[in-house]
């Protein structure tokens, strides 16, 4: 009798006191640089957090650390915002039986190596619709730790029968609990560009109808004729920069003229190495071989050409370029490819920009992610190095406070703060 209640009482707190926990803890970084995220950079400053907010960004010496506070000694770091993934696909497989495994045997896995990585805020790319769903509640629940999720609700209007089917089932998902919508592709055979006027007119209805419900409509618009159209119809949320053809600079005006904003995606064209198998051949992210194995398109390897530069193109012509994946493949191996990929035409500062201010931006959060300011959401990541003396650097996270909880912790830990060296 006195075992059984001795272990009931051990038992209790574990199952009722969320693995992540429900309060969030006060937390002082002292000096640190703090890369803001506006254009200023203190090389030497406190951040101090109270009650998962940003309270105060100083300079010089750390102010008092708030009551409770645990105190992150930043001499040597860097701290920045906490990444953000404008869309990336969360869930491997559809359906109830394969979610579940998911769930089951590899989310967990999953969404730690996110949060190693340094993201903590993540848009899902239309995935399993309840499948998205349940990940999200976990991890809100504290059930499991990771990234902060945004579910998308996939809506595949290229393969629809009509408006009316889309309008309902945008209608449904965000009934559901989607947080914003993406489509598939549109066209639906991206190469070469033929949409049928059906499936225009069901893209258009489920943007409209997006719209009228103020949630946000991903849209995969891959050649520079569907980047246009697409906006022509009112998209404002663009995900993959331009895998088929040049964008000129004239259709790159058009898209900023629209308020419509580009999520990366870069690293779709260009081959990484090691990362699906140790035999230094280049593949795709989907481990195929490369330049062959790519989807819908020549298999020639321009696209490591086209996307970078016609990004690069937009953002020179005002578009507001963010940061995103697009890929299921090892969080931290997709940070270091897409940097890779975008350091050819990016600075680290114009790095800076996209992956915090514009990434907030596309998942509607500006005011609360994406820099370090006094009343935003703590979400912070401490590097072992200084991305301003290269992009490698954004890969070297020590520690990771997600809404003021630190959620990774490596210091003392022999790779602290050396960069992921894999896909590069
Ligand atoms: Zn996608």
């Amino acid at each position: 009798m006195n075992r059984l209640l001795v272990v009931a009482a051990a038992a209790m707190p574990l199952s009722v006191v969320p693995v992540t926990g429900a309060v969030a803890q006060n937390l002082l970084i002292s000096n640190a640089r703090i890369i803001v995220g506006t254009g200023q950079v203190i090389e030497k400053g406190a951040v101090v957090v109270t009650d998962g907010k940003i309270s105060a960004v100083t300079e010089g010496n750390a102010p008092k650390a708030p009551k409770g506070a645990k105190v992150i000694n930043g001499t040597g770091m860097t701290v920045i915002a906490g990444y953000i993934d404008d869309h990336r696909h969360l869930i491997r497989g559809r359906g109830p039986e394969a979610v579940q495994k998911y769930l089951k045997e590899q989310a967990a896995k999953d969404m730690l190596t996110m949060l190693e990585s340094g993201v903590t805020t993540v848009q899902s790319g239309g995935d399993d619709n309840a499948g998205i769903l349940e990940l999200k509640r976990r991890i809100e629940s504290g059930e499991m730790k990771g990234p902060r999720i945004l579910a998308s609700g996939q809506v595949p209007t290229a393969k629809m029968k009509d408006e009316a089917a889309v309008r309902a089932l945008v209608n449904k998902v965000v009934k559901d609990g989607a947080d914003s919508i993406a489509e598939v592709h549109y066209p639906d055979v991206v190469w070469p560009y033929a949409p049928t006027e059906q499936e225009t007119r069901n893209l258009a209805a489920g943007i409209d109808e997006a719209k009228k419900l103020g949630v946000e409509f991903q849209v995969h618009a891959v050649s520079d004729l569907s980047l246009v159209a697409t906006v022509r119809m009112g998209a404002k949320k663009l995900v993959h920069s331009v895998n088929i053809n040049w964008v000129t600079k004239e259709q790159a005006r058009e898209v900023a003229a629209a308020g419509a904003q580009v999520a990366s995606i870069t690293g779709f064209g260009s081959p990484n190495f090691n990362v699906f198998s140790q035999d230094n051949q280049p593949k795709f992210r989907d481990g195929k071989p490369w330049p062959e194995g790519i989807v819908d398109a020549q298999g020639l390897g321009q696209e490591a050409g086209y996307m970078p530069v016609n990004l690069r193109t937009l953002y020179d012509n005002g578009v507001d370029v963010s940061y995103a994946t697009d890929t299921t493949f090892d969080a931290r191996a997709a940070l270091a490819h897409e940097l890779k990929t975008l350091s050819l035409v990016f600075s680290p500062l114009d790095l800076v920009k996209i992956m915090g201010p514009n990434s907030a931006k596309f998942i509607d959060k500006q005011k609360e992610l994406g820099t370090i300011e006094t009343g935003k959401i703590a979400d912070l990541v401490v590097l072992g190095g200084n991305p301003f003396d290269g992009f490698w650097n954004f890969l070297t996270a020590v520690v990771v406070v997600k809404g003021g909880d630190i959620v990774i912790d490596k210091r003392g830990q022999p790779d602290a703060g050396k960069p992921i060296a894999r896909a590069m």
